[in-house]
């Protein structure tokens, strides 16, 4: 059962180790409970620790289970023993790096609805939009987000998030796995993990590139 959607801010839980295994030198375990967030939909895959008997184990990143959509594996660096199975295990998020992704990834789902807010039309979604080290960024492959837009946008950016707004995150009514992300009034088709209001985000640098006709968004938290 993954709890980082109904409660992305849960840093901590005990669960129980359902299987552990290496394979092509990689170490992966599975655990009943989870916290860890698999990378994908612009967000990168979650880190921290795993104790088991009075041992850490370093959890380096989390992917999606290629064997089983609903599945979830940790990446450890250190190889956990393949008998604990069926062992409890006491699972800690990497917090502040997990921090860091929602509020980024949130800021880039907030910058895409504020473009629609100050032109009053809605945009296609970003072609791209995913985080690098320290930012995040949304790619349009669309003439219209002229840099005098974008410039407008950042305004009412900065505006909205000293103001604050919540944010709503929920599963669609009839598609199995499917959520949706709501705030102001916007809402975006997306399963990853969000902050709970977008005062959160604080200050920000904004960027704006275009190259070969592609205009990039950076984001970055001050
Ligand atoms: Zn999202």
């Amino acid at each position: 059962m993954h709890k980082f959607h109904e409660n992305p801010y849960l840093t901590e839980i005990n669960s129980t180790v359902t299987i552990a295994f290496t394979e092509n030198d990689q170490n992966y375990v599975q655990i009943v409970d989870n916290i860890f967030y698999p990378r994908g939909g612009g967000q990168k895959g979650d880190k921290g620790t795993l104790t088991i008997n009075d041992t850490n184990y370093n959890v380096i990143d989390t992917i999606k289970d290629p064997y089983n959509e609903d599945g979830v594996l940790l990446i450890t660096a250190e190889k956990i023993p393949e008998d604990t199975k069926g062992r409890a295990v006491f699972c800690k998020l990497n917090w502040e790096f997990r921090y860091k992704q929602m509020k980024l990834h949130t800021s880039a789902h907030l910058h895409h609805c504020l473009l629609e807010k100050t032109t009053g039309k809605s945009f296609p979604f970003p072609k791209v939009s995913d985080i690098q080290d320290g930012f995040v960024f949304n790619r349009y492959e669309n003439d219209e987000i002229t840099p005098e837009l974008v410039e407008k946008t950042n305004e009412t950016f900065r505006e909205t998030v000293s103001l604050g707004a919540e944010v709503k995150t929920y599963p669609d009514s009839e598609k199995k796995g499917f959520r949706w992300w709501e705030c102001l009034g916007y809402k975006i088709p997306c399963g990853g993990t969000h902050i709970k209001n977008i005062s959160e985000i604080g200050v920000v640098k904004i960027e704006y590139n275009q190259k070969k006709g592609t205009p990039t968004i950076n984001i970055k938290l001050e």
